[in-house]
């Protein structure tokens, strides 16, 4: 058997392991790859995934760093089962047309900007609406214990893993030549104490565990007093009469936010005359169907819904579902809660909150979630002085919270609670999904606890599972990370120096106009080297 690491290796998203056995070839979960713009690349270098030669696709959960590759391979030629929870497909249904509008709007937005740089070839978008109505023809949909057979030889059961409505772990058992081999793929692991999901549930042993690191080097702060955070949060930017910007994903933590808000009212620290805003039309769509599901709510939520509550109903709630009401809410004047996505700011409605907002004193941004290296919300909750947004620096005068308690994430004790069953029982284990820092602290913590020797893959690194074997590894660096060609750069801006020079000599000879407007043009150009320089 032959495990590829597709994402998700090294870092947080693009979840995807590529397996090849019993003859088939599969893979779990199909994640979008976010962050600069050398790693989204890979969401377009899908050639790696062959997607007409996969046979079928297991998700463990409806984020989009897990699932927003499917309408690609949908796109690109794939049109077997993909299978999940009912809640996780119906969740994709409306996140993937979500995801996949986006695409749509951006590659026109593109488009135009080709056009009036007289340019050729916009790139197309990388995938339709059409992809992601024809991914959700696909679905097929299995309930949490229920063990199914993808394929002769493969045996696969969700287990609740706690994350998001409809999350869970993988449980594998792979039968070839006559003997079985196990493995357990964690998912996202949720955070026990959340708001609404169940607490992660106790896969059986196996004899490999692939799991989630993400916060492998860290507890989540004040994780008790999270509440009372967004109490304090809301309080200091009533006072100055401004917003609180949340930017939060649509799915889940939005929820949560309301859940939490609703609590808060009951308990009379929500300024009684304060909108609160769902910037999102996925946040409704997602909101209905968390309605639906209710049966999958933890004991906490159970208990305010026998009571005939309504744990996302808040009394001054407004959805907004076309961009000129959410276009309305920045001309408003006065104090309000928005709670939009993205919930790392790199795309969607949040960043024009936060260009409308973020030099505001006052204001504040209030940040409940993981925030990936190279996103927005990353550079805010380091304390940037200032942030791009939409070409232009924005400078941060708001202030900036960021919350613990909402995380959909276990933290490094809760992580290590979950794989002490496997750990304890001889498991090899492969860390993924976690940043280079968070795998070596988690990978150490291991060593000493049950002298395991982690395994970190890199992207696009292979490793093969032979029973009774030490696991072998395949590196692909050159392919995973195409080395910077800094020498032919150099050589390009060298040549342009001499050039440069060359033509300053004459350059008091044109007229005056013709000077001052290359003076401007030359003080940008300096203005943009400094930026490097600064940034270098
Ligand atoms: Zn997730
Ligand atoms: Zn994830």
């Amino acid at each position: 058997m032959k495990v590829q690491f597709l994402g998700a290796a090294r870092t947080v998203t693009g979840s995807c392991y590529m397996i090849e056995a019993c003859g088939a070839r599969f893979c779990i979960d199909c994640g979008m790859h976010q962050g600069n713009k050398a790693i989204e690349e890979r969401n377009r270098n899908t050639k790696v995934y062959y997607p007409s030669n996969i046979d079928f696709i297991l998700v463990t959960h409806a984020h989009i760093d897990h699932s927003g590759l499917l309408p690609r391979m949908v796109h690109e030629g794939f049109e077997k089962n993909i299978y999940c929870t009912p809640a996780t497909g119906e969740l994709l249904n409306i996140m993937l047309q979500d995801s996949a509008h986006i695409q749509e709007m951006e590659a026109l937005a593109e488009r135009k900007k080709y056009n009036r740089r007289g340019l050729e070839n916009p790139p197309d978008p990388l995938y339709t609406v059409e992809d992601a109505q024809k991914t959700a023809t696909l679905f097929s949909t299995v309930d949490y214990h229920n063990t199914f057979e993808p394929h002769s030889g493969i045996k696969a059961t969700f287990y609740d893993a706690g994350h998001i409505l409809g999350s869970s772990t993988l449980y594998l058992e792979v039968t070839e030549d006559g003997k079985k081999t196990t493995l357990v793929f964690s998912g996202d692991i949720g955070r026990p104490q959340a708001l609404i999901v169940r607490d992660p549930e106790t896969p059986p042993p196996a004899d490999y565990v692939f799991m989630e690191t993400t916060y492998g080097d860290r507890e989540h702060k004040n994780e008790t007093s999270s509440h009372e955070e967004l109490a304090e949060a809301i309080a200091y930017s009533y006072k100055n009469h401004e917003k609180i910007i949340i930017p939060a994903f649509a799915v889940e933590r939005t929820q949560e936010i309301l859940y939490c808000l609703h609590m808060l009212n009951k308990a009379g620290k929500l300024p009684e005359d304060i909108p609160v805003f769902v910037d999102s039309p996925l946040a409704i769509r997602a909101t209905e169907i968390f309605e639906r599901h209710k049966k999958l709510f933890d004991e906490d939520a159970t208990e305010l819904l026998s009571q005939g509550e309504n744990p996302f109903a808040l009394p001054n709630l407004k959805y907004t579902m076309n961009a000129d009401e959410s276009k309305a809410i920045n001309d408003m004047s006065g104090s309000a809660i928005v709670i939009s996505a993205s919930g790392m700011c790199n795309a969607g409605r949040i960043k024009h909150h936060l260009r409308h907002n973020l030099w505001r004193k006052g204001a504040s941004i209030v940040f409940v979630g993981y925030q990936a290296l190279g996103t927005p919300g990353r550079k805010l909750v380091e304390n940037a002085k200032s942030i791009t947004l939409f070409g232009e620096d924005v400078d941060v005068a708001a202030k900036i919270f960021t919350i613990g308690g909402f995380s959909g994430h276990a933290g490094q004790s809760q992580l290590l609670e979950w794989v002490t069953p496997q750990a304890s029982q001889g498991a090899k284990i492969v860390l993924t999904h976690g940043e280079e820092k968070a795998q070596d602290t988690f990978a150490a913590i291991l060593k000493e606890r049950f002298n395991i020797e982690a395994i970190i893959p890199a992207y696009l690194e292979e490793v093969s599972l032979v029973a009774n074997e030490a696991p072998q590894l395949v590196q692909h660096e050159q392919m995973a990370h195409p080395p910077v060609d800094w020498e032919f750069l150099i050589g390009q801006l060298d040549q342009k120096w001499d050039i440069f020079k060359d033509k300053l000599n004459t350059i008091d000879q044109r007229p005056w106009v013709e000077q001052t407007d290359l003076r401007d043009q030359l003080a940008r150009a300096d203005y943009a080297l400094t930026r490097l320089i600064s940034r270098m």
